[in-house]
């Protein structure tokens, strides 16, 4: 389903045997990147209008003009008219289906001088509301109505031409691998999940070395660039590189609004994409005309509930399903912050891909269905509400906005959700979240209710005076960013470009970029030139500390990269091991934890493959202190010092030294066992 191909396995000789196979991959959703589909989209849409002058040429179109000139326009049209006439309406009937006569079509063409755009948008404008209704009508004819049904929300008034998406995160086990299969040892078989731990025991492993976390490194130095290698680019880059004063930049850009990553974790069907692709729909970024599209396609599919989902699946696969598989990320605004959104799935075949979406954010959404006997399906044992949380509380993610959703489906009824909010408040507090730092919003992310607005249900309004999930969001704490530390990338996508070289996606947790900077990417330990960096989707000269970029880079072989490689300051580089000591939390797992135990490390992008190669010793879960050395074998609950070996190398840091790089999840036969920090790097 991904977008982005297996670098490691890729045959790029293919692609010069067979000239088509470019054109193929276009077509192909499993061969193509985001960024690539996305230039498809405007190409093809230049294309489309450069089409119709040799459609000038094009003498047949006329012969038909019967047919598609019911009333008599052709005949006062020249030929050029006509032929612009019939590839307005070919191009309309994509969008609109056979939902509207041709005759209004016509008319909105020939008032709009042929410009299909604006026709489209007259077609909509007299046909308001009527297409966002269906979704809801389609949606609520496809299931038994358990509550009201509501009339989904008049459609916003910015239109923008682009479908959202900006990036996926490259996250299936087969993609992040360096160069072999994760053992996916019957992902989930066993249906256990982590769950409830001591209380504060995720606090007190993220407290753990904090006195000693915050080692201020002085402005950070620009990456010695080496002189033997590729002259000629450095040479130019070095030309156009201005010295960067990287805190004002970060003041200035985007009139000094906070980048905040945002996760949307939850259990499977609980709404979260939908409740996204709505939010997103009611901000503006989805235009009227993609959003009929998808309500189209979704009936077709029979799939109309899902239309909203369909902004952030963006799969076949993940539509043919209804599940996310993938971490779909799209950028969107609040009054005070750019966000950046991750859609995570919650299926639990694919919560090594939520993991990796996670890893990556800074505050989370934490969707739950409101339907009686739902909410308590994914808050039980099997459900991935309470895994999803402590997942992410483990993760490093301290604020919480859970969107207690689907309330339209219990009437918007004060005592459902403070039931929801009672039981998931003790448990969240349980998982190491402050109270302070979580808030409860009721959604209807199908009707739209209390999304982008305040919302005016008289059932709901009369009890609950909170904001919507937009001001909630805009509320979130921006998080310190590490812009003074040496520069970390850790690589979620790698995917060849259409120029020279190749591309690079990926969080920036520590410090910053420019282009022209020469980068060391570990465990391969090659260097290379960065030539250039995308920041949602534009070309920018620099980026810093939590932006997701795309790095274009060259001087390196695309053969030695793979997701989960860390791009580094080569003066200041990162460590690769195979064998490093952790304290780490036993989440509340069974089986006894013995010498040689199999685990898969889950690290930043990286799902690797991982025996305990030595028990150190148990730890008090408060004080640190040592209560035990050698222990034969580390249960529940406990805290402990262990020795992990890697099947192949890793690059990691010291979680005093990078909290974000120096946290870990373990998973044994499909559930989370353990979270846990590097606290020393053997070899
Ligand atoms: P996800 O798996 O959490 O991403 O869930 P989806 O967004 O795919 O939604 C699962 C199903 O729940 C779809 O059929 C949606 O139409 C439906 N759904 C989502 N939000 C709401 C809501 O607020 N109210 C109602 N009644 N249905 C909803």
């Amino acid at each position: 389903m991904a977008r982005h191909r297996n670098v490691r396995g890729y045959n790029y000789d293919d692609d010069f045997d067979d000239d088509d196979l470019y054109g193929q991959s276009v077509d192909d959703d499993y061969c193509i990147s985001p960024a690539t589909a996305a230039q498809f989209i405007y190409s093809k849409r230049d294309r489309h209008q450069s089409f119709t002058e040799p459609l000038e040429e094009e003498g047949e179109l006329e012969q038909d003009e019967d047919m598609n000139n019911p009333r008599g326009a052709d005949t006062a049209l020249s030929s050029v008219d006509q032929a612009r006439l019939h590839s307005c309406l070919d191009h309309m009937r994509e969008v609109l289906g056979d939902t509207v006569v041709e005759q209004v079509m016509i008319d909105a063409v020939l008032q709009c001088k042929f410009d299909e755009a604006k026709a489209l948008d007259l077609v909509f404008q007299q046909d308001n509301n009527k297409n966002i209704k269906s979704i809801s009508q389609a949606a609520s004819s496809a299931r038994p109505a358990k509550g009201k049904t509501r009339e989904l929300s008049s459609p916003p008034e910015a239109q923008y031409e682009i479908v959202p998406k900006m990036a996926k995160m490259i996250v299936s086990g087969k993609k992040q691998t360096m160069g072999f299969d994760v053992p996916s040892a019957k992902p989930e078989l066993n249906g256990q999940n982590a769950s409830t731990k001591t209380p504060s025991t995720v606090e007190a492993l993220d407290e753990a070395d904090n006195g000693s976390q915050s080692v201020a490194l002085p402005n950070m130095p620009q990456s010695p660039e080496d002189p033997n290698a590729a002259p000629t680019l450095l040479k130019s880059a070095s030309k156009t590189k201005r010295k960067l004063n990287i805190k004002e930049e970060l003041e200035k850009r985007q009139g000094g609004k906070p980048l905040l990553n945002l996760v949307v974790i939850g259990h499977v069907d609980a709404g979260k994409s939908t409740l996204m692709g709505h939010l997103l729909y009611l901000l503006g970024h989805v235009n009227k005309r993609t959003m009929h599209k998808y309500e189209q396609e979704s009936k077709k599919a029979g799939k109309a509930s899902f239309a909203y989902a369909w902004v952030l699946d963006e799969t076949g696969e993940e539509r043919q399903r209804g599940v996310t598989m993938d971490v779909g990320m799209t950028k969107f605004e609040t009054k005070s912050k750019v966000i950046t959104l991750m859609d995570a799935p919650g299926h639990k075949d694919f919560i090594p891909n939520m993991i990796t979406g996670a890893a990556q954010a800074d505050v989370a959404i934490l969707v739950v269905d409101a339907s009686r006997g739902e909410f308590e399906a994914g808050f039980e044992a099997g459900g991935q509400t309470r895994e999803h949380a402590l997942l992410v509380r483990s993760l490093g993610v301290t604020q919480l906005a859970v969107a207690v959703n689907k309330m339209d489906q219990v009437n918007w009824q004060q005592e459902r959700f403070c039931e929801i909010t009672t039981k998931l408040g003790n448990f969240l507090k349980q998982a190491g979240f402050k109270e302070s730092d979580v808030s409860y919003v009721p959604t209807s992310g199908l009707s739209g209710e209390n999304l982008a607005k305040k919302s005016t249900i008289s059932e709901l309004i009369s009890w609950y005076k909170g904001p919507c999930l937009i001001d909630q969001i805009d509320s979130f704490k921006a998080p310190q960013r590490s812009v003074d530390k040496p520069f970390r990338l850790c690589a979620s996508d790698v995917f060849k470009d259409q120029g020279s070289g190749f591309c690079v996606t990926g969080k920036i947790e520590a410090g910053y970029v420019q282009s022209g900077d020469r980068l060391l990417a570990m465990p391969p330990n090659e260097t290379c030139t960065v030539k250039g960096i995308t920041l949602h989707d534009e070309a920018v000269d620099w980026g810093a500390a939590g932006d997701h970029v795309s790095l274009t880079l060259t001087g390196m072989d695309i053969i030695k990269i793979n997701v989960g490689c860390v791009f580094c300051s080569p003066s200041e580089p990162i460590r690769a091991c195979t064998r490093f000591r952790a304290r780490v939390l036993i989440f509340n797992f069974d089986i006894p934890i013995t010498q040689g135990f199999p685990v898969i490390m889950h690290y930043q992008t990286v799902s690797e493959p991982a025996t305990i190669r030595k028990l150190i010793s148990v730890l008090h879960k408060s004080t640190g202190e040592v209560m035990k050395k050698k222990p034969k074998c580390i249960t529940k609950g406990m805290n402990a010092i262990i020795e992990l070996q890697t099947q192949r190398p890793i690059a990691l840091e010291l979680y005093k030294d990078f909290k974000e790089l120096g946290r870990f999840m373990l998973r044994y036969s499909g559930s989370s066992i353990a979270a846990g920090v590097v606290t020393e790097i053997k070899e």
